[in-house]
C-alpha cells in the first residue's frame, strides 16, 4: 500500500517537473500534455490515498472484533476460574438412598447439617445448592432437576387420640 502511494507521488513529482520544463520553454503543447500528466498522477494519488483508507478502516474493525473478542475470553476464563474455585470446594458423596449428591467439604461435620450441592448441575460445571423437601426426605435443586432421596425417614404422622365418652 505504501509502495503504491510512493508511486503515486513519485509519479506526480516527474510531473511537477515536466510542466517545469514546459513553463521554462513556453512550449503550449509540452504544457498541455504536462498538464494532463500532472490530472493522471492527481487523480493516481487519490485512489491510492481512498485504498489506504479503505484498508486502514478494515484494520480498525479487525482490531475492535478482536479488542471484543479478547474480553469475552476474559471474561470466560474469570468466569470458568470462579466456578472452579467453587467446584473444589465441594467432595462426591452418596446419600443414604444411594443418590449421587456434592457436599461442601467446609460443612461437613456441621451441627446442622452439611450444604449439599446438585451432581447434575456440577456435571454442567455449575454449583447449585440443594435444598431440603419433604422434612429432609428429599433434596430439590431449584435447576428443576429430578429430586433426590436422601433416605431420611420422615417421622410417622402423629394420630390424635380422642377420648371416648362414656
Ligand atoms: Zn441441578
Amino acid at each position: 500500500m505504501i509502495d503504491m502511494i510512493s508511486g503515486a507521488l513519485a509519479g506526480l513529482r516527474s510531473a511537477a517537473d515536466l510542466i517545469r520544463v514546459a513553463v521554462d520553454t513556453r512550449d503550449a503543447a509540452k504544457l498541455a500534455e504536462a498538464r494532463s500528466a500532472l490530472l493522471d498522477r492527481i487523480i493516481d494519488v487519490q485512489t491510492a490515498c481512498i485504498d489506504l483508507q479503505a484498508k486502514q478502516q478494515t484494520l480498525s474493525n479487525e482490531k475492535h472484533a478482536m479488542a471484543d473478542r479478547i474480553r469475552d475470553l476474559e471474561d470466560e476464563l474469570r468466569e470458568l476460574k470462579a466456578t472452579h474455585g467453587k467446584i473444589e470446594r465441594y467432595a462426591r458423596a452418596k446419600t443414604a438412598a444411594g443418590a449421587v449428591v456434592y457436599i461442601d467439604k467446609e460443612t461437613e461435620g456441621a451441627a446442622d447439617g452439611p450444604v449439599y450441592a446438585c451432581a447434575a448441575c456440577m456435571g454442567k460445571g455449575k454449583v447449585t445448592t440443594l435444598q431440603p423437601q419433604r422434612g429432609g426426605a428429599f433434596l430439590v435443586c431449584p435447576e428443576g432437576h429430578p429430586r433426590i432421596p436422601t433416605g431420611k425417614r420422615l417421622p410417622a404422622p402423629r394420630r390424635q387420640v380422642v377420648a371416648r365418652m362414656v
